[in-house]
């Protein structure tokens, strides 16, 4: 038997809710031999909103996140706005080490009609984020037949509760487990066999309970391939940095064409933090490693790509500083894959590779990378560099992915003209275009919040950024704008 202790942290206008959503949270796991024990964290006085709003929170929350004995509390917070305002994002794990994740209750998905009215998908969300929590991942959903609690919320809600319970509870006799109780109220989907020997497992060994290990990676289980769809997929090699030193990170742009004559459904979310693409690196004659993002996001948003269509998405990868990407010189691979999901299986839809060389750092490189790794783990809880290390990373944050990642960070720790300056410097041309992107979103929010008009701010976005690899940037921007609008308006 496992004894986990939870704490429940929210705005107070959720507070109810809560408290409703809470026994069906500890009855789906308590048949594992997993003891949920609730308990009142703090009550939150805003929402935190933006990402330095919720690295703040997460901080204070994490203090006492070594404890073991007696063992600190694993956190639920529940809050309102999803980050940079997505509403299709309806919950997420907040850190790598599994301590802490939110339920979003101004998402989409909760407003049929209101959180309010749905205690059961507020239940059924808590106890998704909670099995982020446990180590449960998307993968383990997929691949037993019915829906699952693991499952990102459109494909779970494929099948009804009943009909999902019924399903789980004929596969559980079928595999001769103890028998699977379906609950008398049924608010709730069922764990399918994956996730429930996960859980049997949890039941037992510490290391899958929150706070003492990373994040798993998926099993990959239940992937299909789905070879007649006819996704064309490459990494645009003049996207990919022109060096790439020991110890960076990794920025590319990845151009998805469909060159079939059919339209393919695609997650409208790509990366590792989705849970719909992963990236490998690989050195000559060694075992792979693979990237491993802080934070897991729960978004079930579909989009499809039409005949003859060509999506590109930009990414800035920086790993933590222990799980570096780059370890040695020399040839490495790259490699990239891409997996949707809908009720019936996950299946993997494409997948590309690039070489890369590694090499050793000139020496104003390694003390960019030096600082800017260090910046950039101070969100997982490392002490900030000094004023003068941040000055030395202002003239030299050039060229490496890890140092013009750093420059963002850097914008992020300060306010004002300064803020704006460091901003517009990760814009410039020439910086990666993922973090040229993420400064625009943070520039569009800043303008959000300091009373500037929606429209005003979006339309001059709207005249900056034209380029086809910035449809990515408009698009989000636009969920930003109706977000901003039916959230805090
Ligand atoms: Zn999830």
């Amino acid at each position: 038997m496992a004894d986990i202790r939870l704490a429940i942290s929210t705005l107070a206008n959720y507070q109810q809710l809560a408290t409703a959503a809470a026994p069906h949270l500890v009855a789906a796991y308590q048949p594992f031999g997993i003891n949920l024990h609730l308990e009142p964290g703090t009550t939150l006085p805003e929402d935190p909103v933006t990402s330095y709003g919720w690295q703040q929170l997460i901080a204070s929350l994490s203090q006492r996140s070594g404890m073991v004995s007696p063992p600190a509390p694993a956190h639920v917070i529940f809050a309102t706005v999803p980050p940079g305002l997505d509403r299709s994002i309806n919950g997420q794990l907040l850190n790598d080490t599994r301590g802490l994740c939110a339920l979003f209750l101004g998402a989409s998905s909760f407003q049929t009609p209101s959180p309010y009215n749905r205690v059961d998908l507020v239940a059924q969300v808590l106890i998704h984020e909670v099995g982020h929590l446990l180590n449960l991942t998307h993968g383990d959903a997929y691949g037993y037949g019915h829906s699952d609690s693991m499952m990102p919320t459109t494909d779970r809600q494929q099948q009804t509760p009943l009909a999902a319970w019924q399903l789980a509870a004929a596969d559980a006799a079928h595999r001769g487990e103890p028998a699977l109780l379906i609950p008398s109220q049924i608010y709730t989907y069922p764990f399918g066999a994956q996730c429930r020997a996960c859980l049997r497992a949890g039941a037992t060994n510490p290391a899958w309970w929150p706070w003492r290990s990373k994040f798993r990676d998926e099993f990959g289980g239940g992937v299909g391939d789905w070879s007649d769809f006819s996704l064309d997929v490459s990494i645009d090699p003049a996207s990919l940095p022109t060096m790439i030193t020991l110890g960076d990170g990794i920025s590319f742009t990845l151009r998805i064409r469909n060159g079939g004559r059919q339209p393919v459904p695609m997650p409208l979310h790509i990366g590792p933090d989705f849970g719909t693409m992963t990236v490998t690196t690989t050195a000559v004659g060694k075992a792979p490693v693979r990237f491993r993002a802080d934070n897991y996001r729960c978004s079930s948003a579909k989009t499809s790509i039409l005949p003859g269509q060509t999506l590109l998405r930009s990414f800035s990868l920086v790993p933590s500083p222990q799980e570096g990407l780059f370890t040695l010189t020399g040839a490495h691979t790259l490699s990239i894959e891409l997996f949707s999901s809908d009720s019936g299986g996950r299946v993997r839809v494409g997948q590309a590779q690039a070489n890369l060389d590694v090499v050793q750092p000139p020496s104003a490189v390694t003390v960019a990378n030096g600082i800017a790794a260090r910046l950039v783990a101070t969100v997982r809880g490392h002490a900030l560099p000094t004023k003068g290390e941040f000055g030395k990373l202002n003239a030299i944050a050039e060229g490496s992915t890890m140092a013009q990642h750093a420059r963002y960070k850097l914008a992020m720790l300060h306010g004002g003209d300064e803020r704006d300056r460091l901003l517009l410097q990760c814009m410039a041309p020439g910086v990666q275009t993922a973090v040229r992107h993420r400064a625009a979103r943070q520039l569009a929010l800043d303008g959000l919040q300091s009373g500037r008009k929606v429209s005003k701010v979006m339309s001059s976005m709207r005249r900056y950024w034209r380029d086809e690899r910035d449809d990515e940037l408009l698009e989000t921007l636009e969920r930003m704008e109706l977000g901003w609008k039916t959230l805090l308006a």
